[in-house]
C-alpha cells in the first residue's frame, strides 16, 4: 500500500476518465485524465530539480486549476506543499520565506521580482511562476517548462508518517505558525468526511474558497477529488457567481460571511437551490441569525462544523441527524474531543472549559517551533486547541470563543460570545465583537464593538441599560463602540487583536 495522498485520491477518479473534474467560471474544463497528465508533467518537472527530501515547495499565486495541480504534483513528487495566502505583501512573504525555507517558490509574475530577491537570499534555488511568465525572467513559467516533460509519472511511495503540507495559520490570535501535517493526517480526515457528509454519486461541489487555507484546499478539494465529483472552480467568492452556479451543484462549502452575503440577495430562494444536498459552514461562527434565514429561505439547515489547521476537521453535525443551530456537532469517527477546566479536570455536561483533541489527523507539530509543539499537547498526547467549549448532554460541541479572547474582568470568567449573542439579538444590531481591555481596576473591562444595521441608531447608554436586565453586572460593558464594521482576515475572521489595539486608548 502507499501511503500517498495522491494514490488514495487516485483510486477514487472515476473509470470514464475523459468526465469533467474542473469546470472553471471562464468555461475551462478539466478531465481527469488531464489532472492525471499535468499534475505527472509537473511531478517529473520537480523531480528533475533534484531537491532534497523533505523539500518545501512555497506557492502563492491566485486560485487556479493548475495551482490546484501543482499541489497534487507536489504530493505525487513526495515533497511538501506549503500554500501562501494570496493577500500576503512583503514582510509577511519574506517571515514565512525565511522560516520554512522552501527550495523551490512559486509566485504570481508581478510579484517574481521582489519575491525572488527574498527567495533567493533565503537560500532557495528555484522562483518560478505558474503559468504566464514574468517579465526579464528568462527562465518561463513552471508549466511552460513542463510541457516538454513526460506525463506518465510512477506517484512515489510515502510513508503514512511523512509530511504532505506545512499549513501556516490564519494569524489570527498572533503571528502564524507552520502546521506539519502528514500523508495519513490528511488521508484519514479525507475519508471520514467523505462517510459523514454523504459524498455520493453525482455530487458536484460549488468551489469557491480560496486554495491557501484548509477548508478550500484540503476539505473541499479532498471531499471531490475522493468522490470522483466534479467542481465548478469559482477564483474568489462572488454572491452572482455562486448564485448563477447553484443550480449546477450539490455540495457548497463556506464561510460564514458567504452565506450573509449570499442572504443580502433576494434571487436566492428555494427554487435556486433545487439541486443542492448540502450546505457546509465553517472557519468561524455561523450566527444562529443566518442558520435560521438561511433554513428558512431556502429549506436548507447548514451543517456547521470545527477544524483548524493543525487537526483539519474535528467536529461536525450529522448529516442525517439533527444539524443544532449554535453547535459544531459531534466529535467525528476516530477523534475524541474533551473540554476541561484549569486544573485539567474534565468539565461537566454543559460547563465551560478548555478543548482538547486526539486522533489520526492531528498535526506533527510547529514547523521549527519545539517549545511551542511540546506546550500545545498534554502529557497524555491531546492538543491543546485554543478554543474554549462546552459540549452538552448529546455529545455536541459549542465554541464560546478563544482562550485568548477569554476576559477576567475583577476575577470573573466573561465568555465574549454570550454577550455577544445578546447584543446580537437587539434589532439593531448586526453584528458585535467583545474584547477585553486593560482597566486599572478590574484587570480587564468588558468592551462592546457594534455594527448597525441600516438605517437606526442606538446608543451606548441604551445598550447598556438592557443589557442590564438581561445578564449579570459583571458581564455587562464597561463601554460600547460603534464601528461600520468588524476587521475580518480573508477567512472571515474577525481579528480581535486589532480591535484591542484600536480601542485600547
Ligand atoms: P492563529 O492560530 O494563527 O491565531 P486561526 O486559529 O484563525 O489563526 P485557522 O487554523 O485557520 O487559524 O483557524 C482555526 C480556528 O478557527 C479554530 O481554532 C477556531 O477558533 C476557528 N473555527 C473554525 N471553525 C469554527 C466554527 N465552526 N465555529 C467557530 N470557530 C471556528
Ligand atoms: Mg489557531
Amino acid at each position: 500500500m502507499n501511503a500517498n495522498l495522491y494514490a488514495l485520491f487516485a483510486s477514487h477518479f472515476p473509470h470514464d476518465q475523459s468526465a469533467c473534474c474542473i469546470e472553471t467560471h471562464d468555461a475551462r474544463y478539466y478531465s481527469w485524465s488531464d489532472i492525471e497528465r499535468a499534475s505527472a508533467m509537473l511531478a517529473n518537472l520537480l523531480c528533475s530539480l533534484k531537491l532534497s527530501e523533505g523539500a518545501r515547495i512555497a506557492v502563492q499565486v491566485e486560485k487556479s486549476p493548475e495551482a490546484l495541480i501543482l499541489y497534487l504534483a507536489t504530493l505525487r513528487a513526495g515533497y511538501v506543499f506549503l500554500p501562501l495566502n494570496t493577500a500576503y505583501q512583503h514582510t509577511e512573504i519574506s517571515y514565512f520565506i525565511q522560516d520554512a525555507a522552501p527550495e523551490v517558490v512559486v509566485c504570481s509574475p508581478q510579484n517574481f521580482g521582489w519575491v525572488s530577491q527574498i527567495a533567493f537570499q533565503a537560500g532557495s534555488q528555484h522562483v518560478f511562476t505558474l503559468d504566464a511568465p514574468a517579465q526579464g525572467n528568462n527562465r518561463g513559467s513552471l508549466l511552460n517548462r513542463a510541457s516538454s516533460m513526460s506525463d506518465q509519472f510512477m506517484t512515489v511511495q510515502s510513508q503514512d508518517y511523512d509530511l504532505a503540507a506545512i499549513l501556516y495559520t490564519s494569524g489570527t490570535t498572533g503571528r502564524s505558525k507552520g502546521a506539519m501535517l502528514t500523508h495519513e493526517n490528511l488521508s484519514s480526515n479525507a475519508l471520514v468526511l467523505k462517510e459523514a457528509w454523504g459524498w455520493c454519486e453525482g455530487d458536484v461541489l460549488l468551489h469557491a474558497l480560496p486554495l491557501f487555507h484548509v477548508h478550500g484546499l484540503f476539505v473541499a478539494s479532498h471531499g471531490a477529488l475522493l468522490n470522483g465529483s466534479k467542481m465548478i472552480f469559482l477564483p474568489k467568492f462572488d454572491a452572482d457567481q455562486v448564485l448563477h452556479y447553484l443550480p449546477q451543484s450539490t455540495v457548497m462549502m463556506g464561510v460564514p460571511t458567504y452565506y450573509v452575503r449570499l442572504l443580502q440577495d433576494e434571487r436566492l430562494n428555494q427554487a435556486r437551490c433545487n439541486s443542492m444536498r448540502l450546505f457546509i459552514s465553517g472557519s468561524a461562527p455561523l450566527l444562529r441569525e443566518t442558520f435560521d434565514n438561511f433554513q428558512q429561505r431556502t429549506g436548507h439547515t447548514i451543517l456547521e462544523r470545527y477544524g483548524m489547521s493543525e487537526t483539519t476537521m474535528l467536529t461536525s453535525n450529522p448529516y442525517a441527524g439533527e444539524r443544532k443551530g449554535g453547535t459544531v456537532g459531534l466529535a467525528l469517527p476516530g477523534v475524541t474531543v474533551r473540554v476541561v477546566n484549569a486544573q485539567e479536570e474534565i468539565c461537566s455536561i454543559d460547563e465551560i472549559g478548555d478543548i482538547q483533541v486526539q486522533g489520526p489527523n492531528i498535526f506533527q507539530g510547529y514547523w521549527r517551533m519545539p517549545d511551542k509543539t511540546a506546550e500545545e499537547f498534554t502529557e497524555d498526547a491531546y492538543f491543546r486547541t485554543g478554543d474554549v467549549g462546552k459540549l452538552d448532554q448529546d455529545g455536541y460541541l459549542s465554541i464560546v470563543g478563544r482562550s485568548k479572547d477569554l476576559i477576567i474582568s475583577g476575577g470573573y470568567n466573561v465568555y465574549p460570545k454570550e454577550i455577544e449573542s445578546v447584543i446580537d439579538d437587539m434589532p439593531e444590531v448586526a453584528e458585535s465583537a467583545v474584547i477585553g481591555l486593560a482597566h486599572a481596576d478590574f484587570g480587564e473591562a468588558v468592551c462592546a464593538v457594534i455594527v448597525l444595521r441600516a438605517k437606526t441608531t442606538l446608543d451606548a447608554a441604551t445598550v447598556i441599560t438592557r443589557l442590564k436586565s438581561q445578564i449579570a453586572n459583571f458581564k455587562v460593558p464597561k463601554q460600547v463602540f460603534f464601528v461600520s464594521e468588524l476587521p475580518r482576515n480573508t477567512m472571515g475572521k474577525v481579528q480581535k487583536n486589532l480591535l484591542r489595539q484600536q480601542f485600547q486608548n
